[in-house]
């Protein structure tokens, strides 16, 4: 099964996506904790293309390409390996981010659908949890966390973070089978538990 973690900053899916492989070990399943953009050789070449050399370097049309082209990479290299010996694959971010955040400036949700068609066949997860927290309470974490430092891409505004947040409640909205809702907020465990009450329909 293909598992995407889904929502902005500080939402604590890097912690969760830990703990819910964990339980699933726990479960006796094999699995495999990834992440984007990387995941893969390649893609953590592209990684680091997309992480360094400041917020202007890429047009918002070559990063657009850069993050499906990683996103190819990663998914023939390292997700359908996986998935076809058997194993869990649990991803931090993965199409759901790039439409998030790609697909509302220079290009649509339309066109970022049509790159992950052409890189990647349209290939979907099993299933996309959306960790969702209030507002003010990303924010804070991300900034407990990182400082008060900008984004690693792009430096953005409170307001790119809004238009953000709704693209991906939309998908869970329009996308329903596939994208829930997770409430972020509250101790990890129960946070951990919402994860694996969501996924339990997918377990053996
Ligand atoms: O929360 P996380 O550490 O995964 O964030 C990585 C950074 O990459 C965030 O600042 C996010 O804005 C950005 N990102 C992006 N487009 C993606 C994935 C991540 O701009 N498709």
């Amino acid at each position: 099964r293909f598992i995407t973690l889904e929502g902005g900053e500080g939402a604590g899916k890097s912690t969760q996506l830990r703990a819910l492989a964990a339980a699933l070990r726990a479960r006796g399943q094999d699995v495999v904790e990834t992440r984007e953009p990387g995941g893969s050789e390649g893609a953590e070449a592209i990684r680091a293309l997309l992480l360094t050399g400041g917020a202007d370097r890429w047009s918002a049309r070559a990063e657009a390409l850069l993050f499906a082209a990683a996103r190819a990479d990663h998914i023939e290299k390292t997700i359908r390996p996986a998935l076809a010996r058997g194993a869990w694959v649990l991803s931090d971010r993965f199409l759901d981010s790039s439409r998030a955040y790609q697909g509302q400036g220079a290009l649509t949700d339309a066109d970022i659908l049509t790159l992950h068609r052409i890189g990647s066949d349209g290939f979907l997860p099993d299933r996309t949890l959306l960790l969702t927290l209030p507002e003010g309470e990303a924010t804070g974490r991300a900034k407990a966390r990182d400082g008060d430092a900008e984004d690693r891409i792009g430096g953005r505004a409170s307001d790119f973070h809004r238009a953000v947040a709704d693209a991906f409640s939309r998908f869970a909205l329009e996308e329903g089978a596939r994208v829930h809702a997770i409430d972020a907020s509250g101790p990890a465990e129960i946070v951990t538990l919402r994860l694996l009450d969501a996924i339990e329909d997918l377990l053996p």
